[in-house]
């Protein structure tokens, strides 16, 4: 398995942990760190229990991953070592995804946002070398939501999107547009942009992003040689041009929203068993990645779905389990490592 698993000696899968310090709510609260980094690969969460006859005392649950980060850990660090690995791999046709998982507050957007604009300079500077200067390759970005279920351009109004099979294995979103990254300040504006067209609801901010996941790929293509013209028709080449490699970041929906299926609320209720349904079917890909597996199982959600192109062939997957240190979190903390763990 160690030797189906790695090519480039870049891992096809890798499971990493990040936890964040405590803030400044639960220091306040004079909540306990229930998490401790023993080294970079183990951690264990020290969970508080009350006996029948109410007297305390601690449960103590090991993990083990590709990567443990602790709370000192930069994101500068994250991103050398998840993505950064990753990028030379993008010229040699591979799909990459980069998940970041766990409970709301935990992390996720924090971790998530600044990757894209490191890959982005990266990619860039590759572009730039003399091997692939003169093959016409262009860099595109493009931003969107799964949202209940239905997809959302973040990037142009929110305008709905859908789906379709080319019958080649490529996932075709109609009419999802997308940007030629020619410098990489551009790619922090589309970033911001996009954030502020997120689901947001009534509820404020936080709370609805939460349920949905947000993609930013950044995609490497190969452009063919056409007249200037034509080019001008639509003045947008990327549809024309074919796909090299790409790199896909995910920023999941709260993992404690795919509880929401007994909620009061009914919409509530849809989109927590859509939510569910989604990170339990990412769960069975990316498993059946890691076993070689003929059949990958994406049709089981639209998440999945999207991203079906990115679990077969030359694959790259990179989940980035965040937690909260918090005794208050524990629960939701140890539903993450046991989530990661089976990804393992
Ligand atoms: P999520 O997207 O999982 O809901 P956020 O990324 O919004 O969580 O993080 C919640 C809060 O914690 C934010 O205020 C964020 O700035 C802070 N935070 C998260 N991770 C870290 C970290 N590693 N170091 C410092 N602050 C962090
Ligand atoms: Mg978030």
């Amino acid at each position: 398995k160690e030797n189906s698993s790695r090519e480039n000696n870049v891992a096809k899968i890798k499971v990493v942990v990040r936890k964040r310090p405590l803030n400044k709510k639960e220091i306040a609260r004079k909540e306990d760190d229930v998490v401790t980094v023993s080294d970079d690969v183990y951690l264990a969460v020290h969970e508080p229990k009350l006996k029948v006859d109410l007297t305390a005392y601690v449960e103590k649950h090991e993990f083990c991953f590709d990567a443990v980060l602790d709370e000192h850990v930069t994101n500068d660090e994250v991103y050398r070592n998840t993505v950064e690995p990753i990028i030379p791999t993008i010229f040699q046709r591979t799909k990459a995804t980069c998940f970041a998982y766990g409970q709301t507050g935990s992390g996720k957007t924090y971790t998530m946002q600044p990757l894209p604009l490191r890959a982005a300079e990266d990619l860039v500077r590759y572009l730039h070398q003399p091997v692939y200067r003169n093959q016409r390759f262009k860099l595109w970005l493009s931003y969107f939501e799964i949202y209940g279920g239905k997809l959302f351009d973040l990037l142009s109004d929110r305008k709905k999107l859908c789906m379709r099979e080319d019958g080649r294995q490529q996932v075709c979103i109609v009419g999802l547009q997308e940007f030629e990254v020619l410098d990489v300040q551009i790619v922090k504006e589309y970033i911001e942009k996009g954030n502020a067209a997120r689901s947001t609801g009534s509820t404020g901010a936080n709370e609805e992003s939460s349920r949905s996941h947000a993609i930013l790929q950044l995609a490497v293509k190969k452009h063919n040689e056409v007249k200037e013209s034509k080019r001008n028709i639509d003045g947008n080449d990327a549809k024309n041009a074919k796909v090299v490699g790409k790199i896909s970041f995910i920023d999941l929906a709260g993992s404690e929203r795919g509880a929401d299926t007994t909620d009061n609320d009914r919409q509530t209720r849809i989109e927590g068993a859509e939510i569910n349904k989604s990170l339990l079917a990412l769960k069975e890909c990316i498993r059946a990645l890691d076993n070689d597996q003929i059949h990958i199982p994406f049709r089981g959600s639209k998440l999945t779905e999207v991203l079906r192109d990115s679990f077969v062939g030359n694959s790259r997957t990179v989940m980035i389990s965040c937690i909260s240190p918090n005794a208050g979190s524990c629960e939701h903390t140890l539903n993450t490592l046991r989530y990661a763990d089976r990804v393992k």
